[in-house]
């Protein structure tokens, strides 16, 4: 049986990213860059006011108090039509294009009002430059600005705005085909008989790849018979990345091992030394990447977060591929005997500059109401009896927390 981090080492060696497309830029929140994006522009693009205020000769005001000229209103996107000349000034606004001759802008708190119009009282002296952001400070024409492989967040998203590239390379999400097996499987819309549950792995599972921006089919329940399994899986066969959940245990019944290798799927591994999830299969068959989860929520939830978030990460150009692993101070003991690696659903905190963290009541690899509670997994490392309260413990974020 190979470890986990075996496992994933696997998984990414044998993905590679899917080929870039062509997006408007505003639906590329989320995605990576699949292409460098230079400026064609300087930025700020002239000697820009970053008040509202006076421009001004810096050497004018050395004596202030002191009344100067105000010869011209400059507003932005005002083209200034003067040139300031000693003992001149020029009215300015945030924003606006700083007049030839201008070497520095006064804020209006700085002024005071003289009862004529056309004069300024400079109370406070200013340094040459004071006030003006100078052109091509921020960035400069040609200038690489975003590099591929960079998350384009909303700041990226307004950079790409600034330097007008609307349409933009990033890699695309994968389409993601989802199948649940299990002749107790029923509907959500149909009333369970006292054996029969209702499929819920299909939606947790379609509800994590959809928070990644994969395009979910949901292909629905095959029995527990290789003829449904097969039947179901020739659709899923055409996605990019195909999952199943259930039929994977020691079982009479588990029968997805052997419909994939009929299929002529490449098995690359079947087990993993963890809990839960240890039955997990990834293979691949052409371009279609196949992962087969245990049926048990809680296992599907987990080896998702364990093994297909990488695979979809990568696969969309990504190259930091795992969720966010911290530290943080264990609040209770804990004992176990596993010899696995263990994901406990746990809650943290963010509490006197540091994570803390408690483990959730939690009955099992099938208690998936324990996840509602649980913010993270806490990691027990092999061959670990014993964690003790005040400890420090890795544990893997899995959502945006503040
Ligand atoms: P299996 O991996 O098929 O042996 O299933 C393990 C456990 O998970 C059994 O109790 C199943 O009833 C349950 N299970 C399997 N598939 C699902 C599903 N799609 N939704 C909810 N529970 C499931
Ligand atoms: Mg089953």
């Amino acid at each position: 049986m190979i470890s986990v981090d075996e496992a994933k080492k696997i998984i990414i060696e044998n993905v590679s990213p899917l080929v870039p497309i062509e997006v408007y830029f505003e639906d590329a929140r989320d995605f990576c860059l699949a292409e460098d994006v230079r400026s064609d522009i300087d930025m700020p693009p002239f000697n820009r006011s970053a008040m509202d205020g006076y421009a001004v000769i810096a050497e004018d005001t050395k004596t202030a108090p002191v009344v100067l000229k105000i010869i011209e209103n400059i507003a932005a996107g005002d083209m200034p039509a003067k040139k300031v000349s000693q003992g001149c000034v020029s009215k300015i606004m945030t924003g606006a294009s700083v007049p030839e001759g201008a070497d520095a802008v006064v804020r209006f708190e700085d002024t005071d009002d003289t009862g004529t119009e056309d004069r300024v009282k400079i109370l406070k002296s200013v340094k040459t430059g004071a006030n003006i952001s100078n052109r091509g400070e921020d960035m400069q024409i040609g200038q690489i600005v975003l590099h591929a492989g960079m998350q384009i967040r909303p700041q990226e998203i307004g950079i790409l705005a600034t330097v007008g590239k609307s349409v933009v390379r990033v890699y695309p999400a994968p389409a993601v085909g989802i199948i649940s097996t299990g002749n107790e499987l029923v509907n959500v819309d149909e009333k369970p008989s006292p054996v029969q549950i209702r499929n819920s792995n299909s939606y947790s599972l379609a509800a994590q790849a959809r928070r990644m921006n994969a395009g979910v089919e949901i292909l629905g329940i095959a029995g527990d018979r290789k003829e449904d399994i097969v039947e179901i899986m020739t659709r899923g066969l055409q996605k990019d990345v195909l999952i199943l959940s259930g039929g994977v245990s020691m079982g009479e019944y588990d029968l997805v091992g052997d419909v994939l290798k009929e299929a002529g799927v490449r098995i690359y591994f079947e087990k993993v030394a963890l809990r839960p999830g240890k039955p997990v299969i990834f293979g691949k068959k052409d371009k279609t990447l196949i992962f087969a989860l245990p049926g048990n929520p809680v296992a599907s939830l987990v080896t998702f977060e364990l093994f297909i978030y990488p695979a979809i990460r990568k696969l969309m150009g990504f190259s930091s591929l795992c969720r966010t692993t911290v530290a943080a101070l264990l609040e209770t003991d804990i004992s176990t005997k596993r010899r696995r690696r263990e994901f406990r659903p746990a809650r943290c905190q963010w509490k006197e500059n540091t994570w803390s963290v408690s483990p959730v009541e939690w009955h099992g690899s099938a208690d998936l109401l324990a996840m509602t509670k649980a913010n993270c997994l806490l990691i027990i490392p092999e061959e670990t009896e014993k964690l003790s309260k005040g400890q420090f413990v890795d544990i893997i974020l899995l959502d945006n927390l503040c």
